[in-house]
């Protein structure tokens, strides 16, 4: 006999990131010498000081359930974090501390979304937006973006239909690296009220910047736009703490009551003495945050250099998180075909831009180390010579 899962389940599509990475993973263990760009994932280790903290709250008992909304020391250094840094106006109440930023915006489809709600995801997008919106019934309307990959107000108020319940905004971006300019974000929010819009802005990658890009937050426009604003965000990429768990959801107050409902049916509080961590972490000397983001800058411009060097890429130079989104629709083949044949032939791992709804795309994680980078660019060039 066999289990029939939901009929949502049916309509998920598993995660492509996650698929690659293992089987990158799975050929790595069975001695073949693998270079990954496939995961989003920084190659350092978690800063000692923050580890330090999450031992000693461990020695010191901090072991048991916590209250479902997270530590309320952490709550407040989150909602003070996002006052004097991002000019949110929020206190501890509108902070539900969440198991990563993935959970968080998880949390929030299942407090927002109703069967027949439509979500509005710029392409390319980061690609559990819209398995998460298809999970809590909802229907994602994908909306194509030009050669900046960004969406602009234009676009934005014409996808909107009497039926549109949230947008969702992703500065800096996965799978792209843009970032959208303070006018940029401005002309957004424009649309956000005009049109009476809850926009969730995820900024998970917002300490990842490079040049003279600047974050700013959508709700940070004025009080009419924050009150339609949900900020989703984490620890995972600006402090490398990916496996801790360890994200926020900051909302109006009635809509953080809702999403906690989903969050402690689920799950709970976070893993206690991983809350501890994130405390030391915004509490902490912030210089580990610049030098990792000093190796990322780097690391951009290495791979870069090298890709822009290679016939039938193009790949514009993005002004944040770790990614570089070139096109390859010059070489003839399409993303999927793209990433296999690279991964079979010269054992490189990336991935597919159909994954996020772009199909003339690849994308590559330099969130790993320089000789890696130089080994997997040189096999990426024999890859591309040996179809000229
Ligand atoms: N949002 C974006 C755009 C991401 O790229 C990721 C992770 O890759 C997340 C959210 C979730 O991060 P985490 O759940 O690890 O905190």
């Amino acid at each position: 006999m066999s289990i029939k899962p939901a009929t949502r389940i049916s309509q998920v599509t598993p995660s492509m990131t996650l698929a690659i990475s293992a089987k990158a993973k799975a050929m790595a263990s069975s001695g073949l010498d693998v270079c990954s760009f496939s995961a989003g994932e920084p190659d350092f280790d978690t800063p000692t000081h923050i580890k330090v903290a999450a031992q000693r709250a461990l020695d010191a008992g901090k072991t048991k359930y916590g209250p479902g909304l997270g530590e309320p020391r952490l709550r407040e250094l989150i909602a003070h974090k996002l006052r004097t840094e991002n000019q949110l106006n929020y206190t501890a109440e509108n902070i539900m501390v969440t198991n990563g930023g993935k959970h968080s915006l998880f949390n929030l489809m299942m407090a927002l979304v109703e069967p027949g709600d439509e979500v509005i995801i710029p392409a390319p997008y980061w690609l559990s937006y819209p398995e998460m919106v298809t999970l809590a019934g909802g229907t994602p309307v994908i909306v194509a973006t030009d050669g900046s990959c960004k969406i602009t107000a234009a676009q934005l108020r014409q996808a909107v239909t009497p039926k549109t319940k949230l947008f969702v905004l992703n500065s800096p971006s996965n799978p792209t690296g843009r970032v959208y300019t303070p006018s940029e974000v401005q002309a957004l929010a424009s649309v956000v009220i005009d049109m009476d819009l809850t926009v969730v802005s995820d900024e998970i990658y917002e300490k990842i910047l490079y040049d003279d890009a600047v974050h700013q937050s959508i709700g940070s426009i004025n009080g009419d736009v924050l009150s339609r604003t949900v900020i989703s965000s984490g620890f995972a990429k600006a402090y490398s703490m990916t496996g801790w768990r360890v994200g926020y959801l900051a909302a109006p107050l009635d809509l953080i009551k809702a999403a906690s409902k989903v969050q402690d049916h689920s799950t709970s509080n976070v893993c206690t003495f991983a809350q501890y961590g994130a405390i030391a972490a915004l509490e902490g000397d912030q210089s580990c945050v610049e030098a990792m983001r000093f190796a990322f800058a780097q690391r951009r411009q290495v791979m870069l250099d090298r890709l822009n060097t290679l016939p039938g890429l193009t790949c514009p130079k993005p002004e944040g998180a770790f990614y570089l989104f070139p096109n390859i629709q010059e070489t003839g083949m399409n993303s999927l075909d793209f990433c296999n044949a690279l991964l079979e032939e010269q054992q490189v791992a990336v991935i597919p831009g159909i994954a996020f709804g772009t199909d003339s795309h690849i994308r590559l994680s330099y969130a790993t180390d320089l000789p890696t980078i130089e080994k997997g660019m040189d096999r990426l060039e024999k890859f591309i010579y040996s179809r000229q």
